[in-house]
């Protein structure tokens, strides 16, 4: 599973669009920490374990 959420530097709206924000036409950035490879299959886990952290909602 490939992450595809980006950022918004500017309004800091997610959004699945590469090339601009939607909202506001800002730059968008890949958000995600780079340790985390997108290919990772344990990311699922990372997911539920840093949601019971409550570091993401
Ligand atoms: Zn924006």
């Amino acid at each position: 599973m490939k992450w595809l959420l980006r950022r918004c530097r500017r309004c800091g709206r997610y959004t699945l669009r590469r090339d601009k924000c939607p909202v506001c036409g800002g730059e968008l950035y890949v958000p995600h920490p780079p340790r985390f490879s997108p290919e990772d299959r344990y990311v699922a886990y990372r997911y539920q374990a840093k949601k019971k952290a409550g570091i993401i909602r």
